[in-house]
């Protein structure tokens, strides 16, 4: 392999903090057979962190193997507490920078439903790009003052001014991130009061508080707060707030164009010790996770206990790829019915409603978000089910 410089700083100073090879390249694409869900297309992930930044990478990453077209499915938002989470967020950026009769962009929009939280109290007009939103869904079902546009966002869209440049989830997919910002950067010409949102996972999340199931091939960076804010101001953004949100689970950014002065400086954000002292423990810590995991679900195999899991996204696909549960675990519960009846790729679980647990009556549900358990615990209690939940 040929030798690596840091995406974000372009320093050659990284060390290699972790392996995990052949994994599904896609958790977020399911397969209408467990035969072609175990037969999905695999690659290697091989984590790097800089010592410079703290950015981390996965140095094997090969954009070419991924297709985000119309199988594509990574929809949160039908779970009723992350609505409750997308809707405060919402409400929270339009208060905060007077979104009312404005213009807003999101890139990387989904089906639009962050979109139209953003338009429809407020009366601004929304263009959305995904390419990835389905052909199926057009116009009829979009809100009213939201249009979406099949494709990726780039600067051949520029004359599409907006007050408000919104980004979820995306930025961690870019191989480089720094030209991905420089385009959005350019894209916004002179416009010096266009507001920049963006939020991303929060690696430190992974690293500290051992959220490992959000190892995927589908992200190449890893962001934390130093990392985040340096390809921020490197693209030629002051950096208005960056924070931690949904239970630290993600990194949210709001920037806007450079003036004179600068409000937070890389070495304000920086904690990049306190990232490469966790990055150098992450791949044993991993590992051991794992090992347990493979115990407890043997353990419970030989009881005779039914598992489900709970959770048929990225978190869910990683786990049951890394603790190789094929036999032990049947069946993943989503609430997206898009998911539904499809099967998870590599290891061929169905994925089911809820509904569908009556029958099944599990032993025990593994849920993979525990910001989810109150949801699940009240789900469970409405359709009388009395399985333990363990959280993963
Ligand atoms: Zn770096």
């Amino acid at each position: 392999m040929t030798s690596y410089t840091c995406v974000a700083c372009q320093s050659t100073d990284w060390f290699g903090i972790f392996q995990m090879g052949d994994v599904p390249v896609h958790c977020n694409v399911l397969w209408p057979t467990a035969e072609k869900a175990r037969c999905a297309q695999r690659g290697d992930i091989r984590l790097v962190c800089c010592r410079n930044c703290g950015m981390i990478y996965n140095r094997a990453f090969d954009e070419t193997l991924l297709q985000y077209g119309e199988g594509y499915e990574n929809s949160l938002h039908y779970s009723p507490s992350f609505q409750q989470y997308a809707t405060t967020l919402a409400d929270g950026l339009v208060q905060k920078y007077h979104l009312v009769d404005k213009d807003i962009i999101e890139i990387g929009c989904g089906g639009g439903e962050f979109l139209s939280l953003l338009c429809q109290e407020a009366s601004n007009r929304g263009v959305g790009f995904d390419p990835s939103y389905p052909t199926a869904q057009e116009t009829p079902q979009q809100p009213a003052g939201i249009h979406i546009i099949r494709d990726f966002y780039s600067p051949k869209y520029k004359a599409q001014q907006a007050d408000l440049i919104c980004c979820r989830h995306v930025l961690e997919h870019i191989p480089t991130p720094n030209k991905f910002l420089s385009n959005v950067r350019e894209a916004i010409g002179d416009r010096t009061d266009t507001i920049v949102f963006f939020e991303v996972p929060n690696s430190l999340y992974s690293l500290r508080d051992m959220g490992i199931w959000d190892i995927i091939y589908e992200h190449c960076s890893y962001f934390t707060e130093s990392s985040l804010a340096r390809i921020f101001l490197k693209a030629g953004f002051d950096i208005l707030d960056i924070r931690e949100t949904f239970g630290k689970q993600f990194l949210a950014i709001e920037a806007k164009l450079a003036s004179q002065t600068s409000n937070l400086s890389c070495e304000e954000t920086s904690s990049i010790g306190e990232v490469v002292d966790l990055a150098l423990s992450f791949g044993e810590k991993f590992r051991k996770k794992a090992e347990i995991w493979k115990r407890n679900l043997e353990y419970g195999a030989k009881e005779g206990k039914r598992m489900v899991i709970w959770g048929a996204g990225s978190k869910g696909v990683t786990f049951l790829n890394a603790v190789k549960a094929e036999t032990k675990i049947e069946y993943v519960v989503d609430l997206n019915p898009h998911k539904q009846h499809k099967f998870v790729p590599g290891t061929g679980q169905e994925v089911i409603s809820p509904d569908a647990l009556k029958a099944i009556k599990p032993d025990v549900i593994l849920v993979m978000n525990p910001i989810y358990l109150e949801e699940i615990s009240g789900m469970l209690k409405e359709r009388n089910l009395a399985s333990e939940l363990v959280c993963v």
